[in-house]
């Protein structure tokens, strides 16, 4: 049995999805104006890691991740670069996806944009003004906060205390302080939509609840994301989706802790790690997924860049003792027909620390008592019950400890340029010599040699 903390309880509860065997989550996605800091991978690879525990637990899960293409942010950056919005955001979607892959972090089953939806966003909108929750006041559109009773509910917070902080900013037009924007109206030289109310935008939070609730329902099982993200998003979602419903909105909610980045001293010889694309060039996808997975992840993580060459460290050992015992057995004979008490044991470890709100550290401990076990025996059960444990079984897991690339890639190289080679000699049995040389000279200008000898055609990489 599963169980997790719950932000909306604050308390670690059982884990019982509304429809058995099936899990439908939300996780807020980054918003697209530049390349993507570590910052942002922690949630992208917690979650990924999570989706994937319960996937092997059984599940079928059906994961959302939006991408948030119009913001302030973008509005700002594209102005700065004097493109359009559209433009620029378009363009960091595809370097998320780069990234993301790299990281090892699968697709989600759906990747809505905000844009896409400004029409849902509006009958939603359209929807609270009528039941009362919402007013416009000169083309804007603001929810009204006091009207929906369990305001605060998520972040714990009580209404009257928010009431200290809160102040209406020169400029905006609200009743209330608490109140905050569905729908802001158009300002000069800024992309907007026509809607009832006039030319404008969607404010930030609506379009998070109307994306999850369509592709969802209207309650699905776990929202998560960063718990920078409680209040106010997350607490407004809440609000406007269940004013709107009369339901609960999310069953469970999951917030991953934050990176503090103050030890992350950047200079011009070291580079800026903090970026996902140059830590990764430097320390690989193991390396990095190890090092968000290596705390719990609902505690801060320091980061540095020598707990980053610690945890490339720490994987590359992982990873060596795997393929030598690769080497060792002929991986290709490692199928356990009958498991020893150890692996079960093992197994058993692992699947309880993950069980208990997700205790990754804990469970990578035991992949680490494992592989220690490996390196300091000849006994053939373990060597070959602890690489099916930790390569076949818990690898995929974490995304972490995969099969060496090199082999894979040179054996489908060898696949390909064999297809190549066979064209080309078609080609040339048909005297259609100079198709023949085409495809030698394009690969001589990638780098790939092709010899004629008399045992056929060979293949070479400079
Ligand atoms: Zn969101």
């Amino acid at each position: 049995m599963i169980y997790i903390y719950n932000t909306l309880t604050g308390k670690k509860e059982k884990f019982e999805p509304l429809e058995k065997d099936v899990v439908r989550m939300y996780t807020c996605g980054p918003t697209v104006y530049n390349y993507v800091h570590l910052g942002n991978a922690r949630p992208a690879v917690v979650f990924d890691t999570f989706r994937r525990y319960l996937e092997y637990r059984g599940y079928r899960v059906v994961y959302v991740q939006n991408f948030t293409d119009i913001d302030d942010k973008i509005i700002n950056r594209a102005h700065e670069l004097g493109i359009e919005s559209k433009k620029l955001s378009e363009k960091f979607i595809k370097e998320y996806r780069i990234d993301a892959t790299k990281l090892g972090v699968r697709e989600a089953n759906f990747h809505p944009k905000t844009t896409d939806f400004i029409k849902e966003i509006i009958e939603f909108i359209e929807e609270l003004i009528k039941k009362g929750y919402a007013y416009i006041v000169d083309g804007d559109v603001y929810f009204s906060v006091r009207k929906f009773k369990k305001y605060g509910e998520l972040s714990h917070r009580d209404i009257n205390e928010l009431m200290v902080g809160a102040r209406i900013e020169p400029g905006e037009k609200k009743k209330d302080p608490l109140d905050f924007a569905l729908w802001k109206s158009a300002k000069t030289n800024e992309p907007f939509w026509k809607s009832p109310w006039g030319n404008g935008r969607p404010g930030w939070h609506i379009e998070c609840s109307v994306m999850s609730t369509r592709i969802l329902g209207k309650t699905f099982d776990i929202h998560a994301g960063g718990n920078d993200l409680i209040f106010p998003h997350h607490e407004n979602e809440k609000a406007q989706t269940e004013a709107l419903t009369g339901e609960l909105f999310a069953k469970y909610w999951m917030h991953n802790g934050m990176i503090n980045f103050k030890g992350m001293k950047m200079s011009k010889s070291t580079g800026n790690f903090v970026v996902l694309r140059e830590s990764l060039r430097t320390f690989g996808k193991d390396a990095i997924r190890y090092f968000l997975l290596s705390k719990h992840y609902r505690s801060p993580i320091d980061a540095s860049v020598e707990l980053l060459h610690d945890a490339k460290r720490a994987t590359q050992r992982v990873n060596e003792t795997l393929d030598r015992i690769a080497k060792l057995l002929d991986k290709d004979l490692i199928i356990p027909s009958s498991e020893s008490k150890w692996i079960k044991e093992k197994r058993s470890q692992i699947v309880e620390a993950l069980d208990d709100d997700f205790n990754t550290p804990k469970a990578l401990g035991v992949i680490f008592d494992v592989i220690r076990e490996m390196n300091s025996t000849d006994d053939k059960t373990i060597l070959e019950e602890g690489y099916y444990l930790i390569r076949e079984e818990f690898g995929p897991v974490f995304g972490l400890f995969d099969v060496p690339q090199e082999n894979v890639s040179t054996q489908k190289l060898d696949d390909v340029l064999k297809v190549v080679i066979n064209v080309r000699n078609e080609f040339r049995r048909n005297k259609n010599f100079e198709m023949a040389d085409k495809i030698r000279n394009e690969l001589n200008n990638i780098g790939v040699r092709l010899k004629d000898t008399p045992n056929g055609t060979e293949w070479s990489i400079d």
